[in-house]
């Protein structure tokens, strides 16, 4: 099974990632699932070639970085990504848990960018093979309360500093996506305290292991 986390700047899907992971490692053998079967990775970045592009998408650069540019690094980031890993794994029949997929795309260079979405879903197409989360967590958050988290988090990167209005529309991009495939998405509201929402995306990932 391919589990999603998915949302904007300082939802804490790290902490989240974080949590469940430990979960799962202190439930070995529930839900039959054994902890040495999963597999915890993300994107950009969840390989060593990947680890280069994320570092080139995510620094900043004398010269601006065009939008259309900004889209193929993570889609090549997402091909090298699907073939290297998530596919042998899900081959393999391990639990893969992912930091981000083909939604963040959609959100943040569809929505936020503002590029075109036919070309967005013909490119994730492309990168995934196909490959489609079984269950894909949306920890979303008022956009002014995450980008406080995330300034008070330290140093922030190239996408951080983008402006209120482009993580606005990143959020409303979620918001499209979780509406428009209801049977994948799970809303989870992230301003709640660490332990509720910890306990929901437990209840979730539950249900999808047992289907
Ligand atoms: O989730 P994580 O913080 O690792 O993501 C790294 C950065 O990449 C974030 O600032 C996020 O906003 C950005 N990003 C993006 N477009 C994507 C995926 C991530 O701008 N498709
Ligand atoms: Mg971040």
């Amino acid at each position: 099974k391919l589990i999603v986390f998915e949302g904007g700047e300082g939802c804490g899907k790290t902490t989240q990632l974080q949590l469940t992971q430990t979960w799962l490692r202190e439930n070995d053998r529930l839900h039959q699932f054994h902890y040495d079967r999963l597999l915890v990775t993300r994107e950009p970045g969840g390989t060593d070639l990947c680890g280069q592009i994320r570092q080139v998408l995510l620094e900043n650069h004398d010269e601006p970085m065009d939008p259309r540019t900004e889209l193929l690094l993570y889609a090549a980031d997402r091909t090298q990504h699907v073939e290297q890993c998530l596919k042998p794994a899900l081959q393999r029949g391990d639990l893969v848990l992912c930091d981000r997929y083909t939604d963040s795309t959609v959100a943040y260079q569809g929505y936020g960018r503002g590029l075109d979405h036919g070309l967005i879903d013909q490119l994730n197409q492309i990168a995934t093979d196909g490959l489609q989360p079984d269950l894909t967590i949306w920890l979303d958050l008022d956009v002014e309360v995450g980008l406080a988290r995330a300034q008070n988090r330290g140093k922030r990167d190239r996408i951080e500093q983008s402006d209120l209005a482009f993580h606005q529309a990143v959020r409303q991009g979620f918001q499209a996506l979780a509406e428009s495939a209801p049977e994948r998405f799970q809303r989870i509201d992230a301003s709640e305290a660490i332990a509720t929402v910890q306990q929901q995306i437990q209840t979730a990932i539950v249900t999808t292991l047992n289907q």
